[in-house]
């Protein structure tokens, strides 16, 4: 078979770049102990920012919505799948991000990759300029390629190259599109900035803040509720598999926006409205989020993720100190930032190394990422680990 044939020879060449991927098999919950392949390992990989995957509230919660509403929604929403935990579940996230948003609506999708995809192509479905950010998550990209936009990508964080895109187009819709944590880098992106130039050129801004949403701001309503921003330039979209533990997204918006997303996204359209057991669950989520357990939640986070800053010394490897859960350490060639990553599994830590095309070659990385459910011992055992390693396999050149 000469197409299995080329295809093995594809893969080959990822396997002589050290860019095979390949996936650990997980026997037990998301959380810091696992066990993994058959063995116990300490996780530092995970999005799971609060702890609240395997959270007894949670879990308890999707157990009664399953009982309340059966296993699955049985159609797309504009069918028959929209249930009484979508619609109480929409409420209740608009209610949420009401302080950053004019008459704010929200609405659920089955994922964020999704979500991204319905707003892009949504808002420029009769065309328009879209502004994207060089350091997006892909989902966004993918968004940006199947709408009708013409598509310019500006340099990261770089507010001046973006106003001078802005003030050049004379598009009638423009839409600037951005992630607010950056999923590789960990750093945040300029948000009242860019809502200035959004709001000078009367553009949209779509903040994409899957890092964010639960973690961020006092209240974890995310970047928005960070940087205090309000505006009705703003289209909001939350993921719901990452801090809060459970699964889908959200788009926040103007009524009049998630209106249009309803009759025009055809991400939204055309597939199976989620489990709506997944959307009662993720009340239970909001509740710990928005309540004073999730407020101890983000303290304690907080708290690893200073003990981390302050205990962590590297000389050759670079650690990108982030506000955010996410603490990426680049190592640079693949193979290297490969070895680390075996070495450290060796050792009984499971942390992905990350690798082109994820991110621009010659820095491939450590992304380690902290979770509420560790404790200040799981970050001094990979403080030490870190420290160690280092030394190990750098000197060993
Ligand atoms: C994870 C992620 C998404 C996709 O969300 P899913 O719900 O996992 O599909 C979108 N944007 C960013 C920045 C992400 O990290």
């Amino acid at each position: 078979m000469d197409l299995i044939a080329a295809l093995d020879r594809e893969l080959q060449q990822l396997d002589e770049r050290s860019l095979r991927r390949r996936r650990r098999i997980a026997d037990t919950p998301c959380a810091p102990q696992v066990q993994v392949d058959g063995r116990p390992m300490l996780a530092f990989c995970s999005n799971d920012y609060l702890g609240l995957a395997a959270h007894p509230r949670v879990v308890e919660a999707l157990r009664e919505g399953a009982i309340l509403y059966g296993a699955g929604s049985g159609a797309s929403h504009l069918i028959s799948g929209h249930t009484r935990a979508h619609a109480l579940l929409e409420d209740r996230l608009a209610e949420f991000l009401a302080p950053h948003l004019d008459a704010v609506r929200a609405l659920y999708f089955c994922t964020g990759y999704m979500a991204n995809m319905a707003v892009l192509t949504a808002l420029l479905v009769q065309g328009g300029d879209l502004f994207s950010e060089e350091l997006n998550h892909a989902s966004l990209i993918d968004g940006a390629r199947l709408s009708r936009a013409r598509v310019a990508v500006y340099p990261h964080g770089d507010i001046e190259a973006l106003e001078k895109l802005l003030a050049a187009s004379s598009a009638a819709t423009k839409v600037v599109a951005t992630d607010s944590v950056f999923s590789m880098d960990a750093d945040l992106a300029p948000l009242p900035a860019l809502l200035a130039l959004c709001e000078k050129y009367g553009a949209w801004l779509v903040v994409d803040d899957a890092h964010g949403f639960g973690v961020l701001g006092e209240h974890g309503r995310g970047s928005l509720e960070h940087f205090g921003l309000r505006s009705p330039h703003l289209v909001y979209m939350g993921t719901l598999g990452k801090a809060a533990g459970v699964g889908g997204a959200f788009v926040a918006a103007h009524a009049t926006v998630i209106e249009w997303l309803v009759q025009r996204a055809r991400p939204y359209i055309y597939t199976t409205a989620a489990p709506p057991a997944l959307a009662h669950a993720l009340m239970a989520s909001l509740d710990i989020i928005s309540g004073a357990e999730g407020a101890e939640r983000r303290a304690h986070l907080r708290t690893l993720i200073g003990q981390l800053q302050d205990s962590l010394h590297l000389q050759k490897w670079e650690h990108m100190r982030s506000e955010s859960a996410i603490q990426p350490i680049i190592i640079g060639a693949n193979e290297r930032a490969m070895q680390a990553a075996t070495a450290l599994y060796e050792g009984g830590l499971w942390i992905p190394a990350i690798r082109p095309p994820t991110v621009p070659p010659g820095t491939a990385r450590l992304r380690v990422t902290l979770s509420a459910a560790h404790t200040t011992e799981n970050i001094t055992q990979l403080v030490t680990a870190l420290n160690a390693l280092e030394t190990t396999l750098e000197d060993n050149v």
